[in-house]
């Protein structure tokens, strides 16, 4: 983040262009463009919005692939910065911390305007501080054509009167073209080349990001609390402790790699992972031989390995879970295995790293890399893993040198 702040710490004039951006659209960048010349700004400041205060029951994007489509959409031009600045602050968004937070950090006689949608601007009196915010920074409020721009002027001439030369108006016929109209043109299968720069669209494809199919829930028999009233009563508080922080973590591992679908099944394999590794030893080897888990030589020498691969028959008998790459993450969770399936890598990597873990040796960089790039995760997950196991005398897995031999050579 800081790098991004010295590319306009020291500029005169800065424009702030504050957004959901749900996706960015050509008409954001148009606008953009056409603010910097009629203000004649240093630079744009593209500032996609963390949590929107104002959309608390909104579904919104994450907002990793907001931020990414916004530096996609900007990076061939040399005055359009992006910022993380409110993607990274905690809680709710408020555009009086973020003009707080830039005054801090650019020369005192910064000129700082705010331009967004003049719907949201309507709405100024109702954001934190507005009286403040209005002595800090100009706004310039942007409209579709065919805006009432009366209307505007007089749900804001309260405001107008003592602030008028701080907010200033603009039509951008661009801006015909709306996030909304995109998001659901994608759902339709309708095109949305030449609404969004190329690279954006194909993010969007990547992804399958504002598709129906991401909407639909996946069906468990069992509700949550079923599932997690039995699992309380199947292991000990530590580890249902470490289960809900496998669970948490893998569902944050899914917003941002998968797709909403990933996430209800992140979460359950989350919780699930460890259902059967408190059994007594009696029981274990009773519903192994009831439920056909099938053990090979080093797992009945090792038995600590057999947990997994009975959890995942547990999963589906008791659980009824049937989801079979729900099922799969449960298997492969300790020992991994080759090309594994995109919940099987996060469930193997939130049970690594999840936040109730205490300290140990490449906890945060296993951490830095779950969030950068899950194969090289896996890699440094395994690595690591194989050296513990191997320290300790233990048997190690035929699975997990595989998987290592594939995810270092990806
Ligand atoms: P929004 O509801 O997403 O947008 C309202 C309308 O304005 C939409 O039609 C939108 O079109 C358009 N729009 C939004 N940003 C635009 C931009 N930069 N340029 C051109 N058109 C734009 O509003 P929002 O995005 O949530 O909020 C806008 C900004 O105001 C954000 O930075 C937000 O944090 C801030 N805000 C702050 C507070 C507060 O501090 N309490 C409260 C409300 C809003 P598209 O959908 O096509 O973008």
């Amino acid at each position: 983040m800081r790098n991004e702040i010295a590319n306009f710490k020291d500029c005169k004039s800065i424009a702030i262009m504050g957004g959901t951006f749900d996706p960015i659209h050509n008409g954001h960048l148009v606008t953009a463009e056409a603010v910097r010349h009629r203000f004649k700004v240093d630079r744009v400041v593209f500032m996609p919005a963390g949590q929107p205060a104002h959309k608390a029951n909104k579904k919104v994007t994450h907002n990793e692939h907001r931020y990414l489509m916004t530096v996609l959409a900007t990076m061939r031009n040399e005055n359009f910065e992006v910022s993380r600045i409110e993607i990274d602050r905690p809680g709710a968004t408020y555009t009086i911390d973020t003009i707080e937070e830039l005054k801090k950090i650019c020369r005192p006689d910064v000129r700082l305007y705010f331009i967004t949608g003049a719907d949201a601007i309507h709405q100024i009196m109702t954001w934190k501080q507005p009286e403040r915010l209005l002595t800090l920074c100009d706004f310039v409020a942007v409209t579709r054509p065919g805006y009432d721009r009366a209307k505007l002027f007089e749900d804001i001439g309260e405001i107008r009167e003592k602030y008028a030369s701080r907010i200033h108006y603009m039509e951008v016929p661009a801006l015909a073209i709306s996030s909304s109209d995109i998001r659901e043109r994608e759902q339709k299968g309708e095109p949305i080349k030449y609404l969004v720069p190329q690279e954006v669209e194909d993010y969007i494809h990547k992804f399958g990001l504002y598709h129906d199919d991401m909407a639909k829930e996946v069906k468990f028999m069992l509700s949550l609390e079923t599932m997690q009233e039995k699992l309380q009563s199947a292991i000990s508080v530590k580890r249902y402790i470490h289960t809900l922080g496998v669970a948490d973590e893998a569902v944050k591992l899914a917003e941002i790699y998968g797709t909403t679908q990933d996430q209800q099944k992140a979460r359950v394999a989350g919780l699930l992972h460890d259902c059967a590794k408190d059994y007594p030893e009696s029981m274990r080897q009773r519903f192994c031989k009831e439920y056909k888990v099938k053990t090979d030589e080093i797992m009945n020498k090792q038995t600590d390995l057999i947990h997994p691969f009975l959890g995942a028959e547990v999963a589906k008998r008791e659980y009824q879970v049937m989801d079979e790459d729900v099922l799969n993450a449960i298997r492969f969770h300790t020992t991994g295995r080759p090309n594994m399936s995109l919940l099987e890598k996060i469930v193997f990597i939130a049970d690594y790293i999840e936040p109730n873990r205490e300290k140990f040796g490449g906890l945060d960089e296993a951490r830095r890399l779950a969030y950068l790039d899950l194969d090289k995760a896996m890699a440094y997950i395994l690595e690591n893993t194989i050296e513990y196991v191997k320290a300790r005398g233990r048997l190690l897995h035929p699975l997990s040198v595989e998987a290592l031999e594939y995810y270092k050579n990806l």
